[in-house]
């Protein structure tokens, strides 16, 4: 055996890990690594699923492996190398050996080369500590990963907690933090649902759409649950969130294929503690804020502020026979900046949006923060036309600010732009109630949307 092709191998091995390198990559490492050793064709690694016991390919673990002749080997030689402790097996082509650590078998190294494997072969005799370097790299690698998730699980938290910093309308705050879930809880399918006045039938939240009917008949039955309740079959997680001692709703957890993991059901129940306390905060908020006036984020007035303001200026442009315009706007593709960028820099958009628009306002014109990234103004004095124009401009503005974000340290960005699309209405004597006036807003601001967003359009009966 020349030293320096073993001191070519583990050096190769050893010095590559990175733990920044996702798993095919390591495993390409090893297959360059091996190919000093024999003209290497495929190479292939397994490791033993903790819950379900199945053999499951390092690269893929989402995969079940199909029951075929081959795994059956495969299952085989690990099950020798379980029990019996042998050091390895060879397969005409192919050599087999164990992942281990601390002694427990974890999987099993699957080497094919193109030349039949000789049992002199100089690989065969340093196999112990190509087998021990191995295993400690998918090892670490492995660690590495938990890190991670842990780490990535304790900011999913801090996020929820944080939330009622920027927001605390319900409506607002349940999709955000469905997709904080969504984007953490990778393996499984995310729903947060509410239970309707009556309490009895559960409405769904997020996302905007569940087509299956399992979830909603499992609900039904364990209705009355108030502890989180998996299915039999394992694959469906009910967390009932109780807020101040009332049944609320529930985030639901689902996998096609997987049976939720321990660990999965640890974090879940963690996640939902905290989402139980941020909505006991909220609505303590908005019972507190009931008697507040303004946004915080924005400085804008807030919803109740709007419905307010909304009576006294509709029933003061009847009285005075003035026209009364109001301008609803919404910032496009709003989810991505979050997912691009993170909720922090989509709070800076936000502000920033907030801000140009005040600055093309004037000082009679009502702002509000209608929720999440939906304003609303009220202009007094102001007919459609001119209501138009001004509509126009704010789109404008906003199309051409620049928002730098320098301070949030993304790589290779420091500005970004965003669009608004708008909807216009005007108040008119047809107008039964207030609320009419926004409510066309809303379906010319739809209407802005469908027809390719970035734009205003005027709401026409
Ligand atoms: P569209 O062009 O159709 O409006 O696309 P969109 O992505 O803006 O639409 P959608 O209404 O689906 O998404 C709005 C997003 O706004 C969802 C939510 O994450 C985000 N959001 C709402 N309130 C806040 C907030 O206070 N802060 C941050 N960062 N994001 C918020
Ligand atoms: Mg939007
Ligand atoms: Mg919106």
């Amino acid at each position: 055996m020349e030293v320096t092709k073993l001191y070519d191998f583990i050096y190769s091995l050893t010095t590559s890990y990175q733990s920044s390198l996702d798993r095919k990559s390591l495993i390409d490492k090893f297959y360059r690594a091996f190919s000093v050793f024999f003209p290497i064709q495929d190479l292939k690694i397994y490791l033993m699923d903790e819950y379900s016991y199945l053999l499951k390919d390092f690269t893929k673990p989402w995969e079940n492996l199909p029951a075929s002749e081959r795994n059956c080997t495969i299952r085989e030689f690990f099950d020798n190398f379980l029990v019996k402790k042998s050091e390895f097996e060879v397969d005409k082509n192919t050599i087999f050996f164990p992942i281990s650590q601390e002694n427990k078998t974890l999987g099993i190294v699957e080497i094919k080369s193109r030349e039949k494997i000789q049992q002199k072969d100089d690989f065969i005799k340093i196999l112990p500590l190509i087998k021990a370097q191995i295993s400690m790299l998918i090892c670490a690698k492995k660690t590495d990963e938990q890190i991670t998730i842990t780490s990535k699980f304790h900011q999913t938290l801090r996020n929820i907690a944080q939330i009622t910093q920027t927001q605390y309308e319900l409506d607002y705050i349940l999709p955000i933090i469905g997709e904080m879930i969504d984007r953490f809880i990778l393996e499984h399918l995310i729903y947060i649902f509410i239970k309707n006045k009556n309490k009895k039938e559960y409405k769904l939240i997020w996302p905007s759409k569940c087509s299956d009917s399992e979830i909603y008949q499992y609900l039904e039955e364990i209705n009355q649950k108030s502890k989180t309740t998996i299915k039999k079959d394992g694959k469906m997680g009910i967390f009932p969130l109780i807020v101040d001692s009332k049944p609320y709703g529930a985030i639901v957890a689902y996998n096609h294929f997987d049976k939720i993991t321990a660990k999965e059901l640890e974090y879940l129940d963690e996640i939902k503690t905290q989402v139980i306390s941020t909505l006991s905060k909220a609505k303590s908020y908005i019972e507190v804020l009931q008697h507040a006036t303004l946004d915080a984020l924005t400085g804008y007035n807030n919803r109740h502020q709007f419905e307010k303001r909304l009576k006294e200026t509709t029933s003061a442009a009847k009285r005075q026979n003035q026209p009364l315009c109001c301008i609803m706007s919404d910032i496009d593709f709003f989810k991505r900046v979050n997912d691009t960028y993170g909720h922090a820099v989509g709070d800076c958009v936000l502000k920033n949006v907030a801000k140009t628009i005040k600055k093309e306002l004037r000082e009679s014109d009502i702002p509000s923060r209608y929720g999440g990234e939906e304003f609303i103004f009220l202009l007094p004095h102001t007919n459609i036309e001119e209501a138009l124009i001004v509509a126009q401009r704010l789109r404008e503005k906003v199309e051409k600010k620049k928002i730098n974000i320098e301070e949030y340290k993304i790589e290779g960005v420091r500005e970004i732009q965003v669009t608004i699309s708008i909807g216009v209405s005007e108040f008119t004597k047809a107008d039964k109630n207030p609320q009419n006036l926004y409510k066309k807003a809303d379906s010319a601001l739809y209407e802005a949307k469908e027809s390719g967003r970035n734009r205003v359009v005027v709401y026409k009966d």
